[in-house]
Formats: C-alpha cells, structure tokens, sequence
C-alpha cells in the first residue's frame, strides 16, 4: 500500500505532469528502445512516429496517478489498456524496465524540479500501478489459454478465403492450422495478426477486429489497405497483408481481445455509426444480432469518401429489407452513382442532427472511426444528453481522450 505521504507527493506533480506528460513520455519511448531494442517487436512505430502513443501512454499515466486510492474510478481504462497488453504478450517482468525507464525520462525532462523525494514516491507509486495490470493481464491470459478452442501465444492459420469488400478492404478468412475449433469472441474484440516481413527487422503485431459473427469455425477479419499519402509512407502490415498474403498462406494470430462490446441479451435499441474501415467491429455486431434471428431494433449509419471504398454495402441493404433494421449512408465526395444510392441521408459529414433525426428514444451507440469521427460522435451523443452508460466505442489506435477536458 502507498503511504498517504507517497500519494500526496505524487498528486502534487499531477499540474506538471499535465503539463509535460507528452514530452516525458516522448524521452521515455527513446530511452526505452535505446537499452531495450528487443521491445520494438511489440510496439507499432507508426504509432510512436505519429505521437499517439506517447500521447496515449501521458494520459493513461495521469490517469492512474489521478486515481491511486480509487482505480476501480478507472478500471475501464485499465481493462482496456490490460486486453490490448494480453493481445500483444506484454510480460510481467516488463514492468520494472518500463518503471526504471519513466522515472529516467521524468528525471531528463523536469531537471532539479524531479527531487529523489519525488522520484521515490514515484517509483512506489509505479509499483502500484503496475501491479494492477499484471494482476488484470494475469487473468485475461488465464480465460484466453483456458476457454475451449483457447490458446496461448501465436497459434496458426491458414487463409481460407481473401474476399475483396471494397476498393481498399479486403476480408481474411483464417481457420487454425492445427484442425481445431476456434476461441468464441464477443462481437467487437479483434485479433492480433503477428507477421514476420521478409527484410524487415523486427515483428509486427497488429489488431483486426473481427467482422463476421462468432459461432463460425473461423475468423474473419477486414483490413484496410493504408495507402502512402503525401509524407506519409504506405502502412506496413495492411499492404503486406493485401499483396502478398494469399489463399493457403498461413498468418499468426494471438487469442480474440477487446474490451467492446454490446450487450445481446439487451433488447434496447442500438445506434451504429461506422466511419470507413471503422464498420468491421459493428459488422460483427450487426451479424451476430442477424445470427440470432433478434427483433432488436437496429439503425446503421455508414460514413465513407464514396462508395467506391464503402465495404459490406450489399449485406447492409440487404438487412435493410428487415423492418426492425434502418440504414443510412453518407458519402463525403459521392459520384454521380452513389448520389442514388437507396440509402444515401446526406452528403458530406455525419453530425449532431443526424445522429438525433435517425436515434431512437433510450438508445444505446456503438460506434467506431477515424478520430475526428469518433470526436464528432462523442460530442454530438453528449450534446443530445446520451449518459456514457449506453456509448460503446473502439479506437483503432492508441485510446485517446474524446473530449478535451
Ligand atoms: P503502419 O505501418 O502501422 O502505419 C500506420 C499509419 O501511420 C499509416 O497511415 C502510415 O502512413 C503512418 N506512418 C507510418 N510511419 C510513419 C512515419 N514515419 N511518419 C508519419 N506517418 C507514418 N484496421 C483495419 O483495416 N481493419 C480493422 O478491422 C482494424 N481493427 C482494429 C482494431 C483495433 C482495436 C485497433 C487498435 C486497430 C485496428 N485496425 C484495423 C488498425 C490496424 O491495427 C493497423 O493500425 C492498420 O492496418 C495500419 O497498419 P499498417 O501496418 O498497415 O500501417
């Protein structure tokens, strides 16, 4: 237990901490791969490029430290940031290098202000931390190696089918090599690919949510093919995955993760909204409800450039013709074509308006896309009083705040 002393010590540098969590945390990426180059296996350096992960690991720290006599206050983050550890094999004895590491990066960037005083409680204070997420890691890898069909670590598939969904969305349909069954998943968790490319020096891991329904003797995933645009270099594993992954090849694959879900035992009424490739995870949801033969009231909002990359239109319009099921699509630069699309609601963006003329009353909203998507959404679900009870939604990236505070 932290000493009240410990946990006054460190609330007091929460204002610093706000203040430089994304600098310390940007030295502390470079001080971590300086000494332990191995961990590049783990992390996505596009991430690192981009800052999401920095600025992802500033505020879950904040976080934490905003809440050490209180983490069930923050649980959901915890479980969250635990399902992703799981999905990637983080390993307990991790922990103290990343400990001695962040302590190394607050000493570097707050000078004299990091007194040992400070640094002491600090590392004490880490220790805490850490322990609530080797304990909650501990239990997440104990139900996925336990569960029938379960495993632990990497376990093999062979592509089975590659299905062209859209322009840059392509579906993987991926049955275990060893001839056994599959792990169930809750519609809204992914699956970690971990791929070797040829030439390339460290292993990729990546998550896919999973897009069909579970209760198959597969997985399905749908990867978006991320094209290079302007500065930015062509996406590592979702190319690799589109040309040279092919029928029969085999991918690797840790056990189903993820903390989003939908209730389907609930018969309240659901809101969709999906931005781009942001549709795989409710896909799951909206075809597991289909699987079950459920009533439930279902309205799905689709946003994409145009049609032309707009992925699983034909199954939407075709669950469209179920009168328990509404459809609404919304082209950003629709083609003369799309402007006929049946089900087109709106050119341009979806917005506050929208969301409220299509919701029906007491819904719940799943809901998952490009960021400034997931921002618009949150925004709009808080302006028309939705409580965060009835919101569920998954980040494809590091989880960040989606509102500022
Ligand atoms: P990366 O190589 O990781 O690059 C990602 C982006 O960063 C690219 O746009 C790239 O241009 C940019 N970048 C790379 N290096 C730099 C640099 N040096 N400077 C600036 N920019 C750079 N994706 C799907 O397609 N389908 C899904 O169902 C899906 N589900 C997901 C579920 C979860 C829970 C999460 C977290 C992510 C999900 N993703 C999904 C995203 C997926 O995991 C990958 O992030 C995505 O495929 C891109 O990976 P990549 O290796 O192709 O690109």
């Amino acid at each position: 237990m932290l000493s009240r002393k410990d946990k006054d010590i460190v609330a007091s540098t929460l204002p610093v901490l706000a203040q430089k969590g994304e600098q310390i945390t940007r030295r502390f990426y470079q001080l971590l791969f300086e000494s332990h180059p191995e961990l590049l296996n783990l992390f996505n350096q596009a991430n690192q490029h981009q800052g999401r992960q920095q600025t992802a690991l500033a505020q879950a720290i904040y976080a934490a430290a905003a809440h050490l006599d209180d983490v069930n206050a923050i649980r959901s983050t915890v479980v969250r940031i635990a399902e992703k550890h799981r999905a990637l094999g983080v390993q307990p004895e991790q922990y103290p290098i990343v400990g001695e590491t962040l302590l190394l990066a607050m000493r570097d960037v707050l000078g004299s202000a990091a007194t040992p005083e400070i640094l002491d409680a600090w590392a004490r204070a880490y220790g805490q931390i850490a322990d609530a997420f080797i304990t909650v890691e501990a239990e997440l890898y104990k139900q996925a190696a336990e569960q029938v069909g379960g495993w632990q670590g990497e376990r093999a598939f062979v592509v089975r089918d590659k299905v062209k969904e859209s322009d840059v969305i392509t579906s993987f349909y991926l049955e275990p090599q060893d001839g056994g069954p599959v792990a169930q998943y809750a519609p809204g968790q992914y699956l970690t690919v971990v791929v070797r490319i040829p030439g390339h020096p460290y292993v990729q891991r990546r998550h896919y949510s999973l897009s069909d329904a579970p209760g198959k003797p597969y997985y399905r995933i749908s990867v978006k093919r991320e094209a290079a645009i302007g500065e930015k270099p062509a996406g590592l594993v979702s190319n690799y995955l589109h040309d040279h992954v092919h029928i029969g090849d085999i991918l690797y694959a840790t056990p189903p993760a993820g903390d989003f879900r939908l209730d389907l035992d609930d018969q309240t009424p659901v809101v969709f909204l999906s931005g781009g490739v942001g549709m795989t995870p409710l896909m799951s949801m909206v075809e597991a409800e289909a699987y079950r033969g459920t009533r439930r009231r279902m309205v799905y909002v689709h946003s994409a450039l145009s049609g032309a990359v707009h992925a699983f239109d034909a199954r939407l319009r075709e669950l469209a013709q179920q009168s328990e099921f509404t459809y609404h699509v919304v082209y950003e630069r629709p083609s003369a074509d799309d402007r006929t699309h049946p089900y087109l609601a709106k050119e341009g963006f979806v917005d506050r308006d929208l969301i409220k003329q299509v919701s029906p009353a007491g819904a719940v909203y799943a809901f998952c896309g490009p960021t400034p998507f997931m921002r618009t959404v949150y925004r709009s679900l808080r302006e028309m009083g939705v409580p965060d009870e009835r919101i569920r939604f998954e980040f494809f990236g590091p989880t960040q705040q989606l509102l500022e505070s």
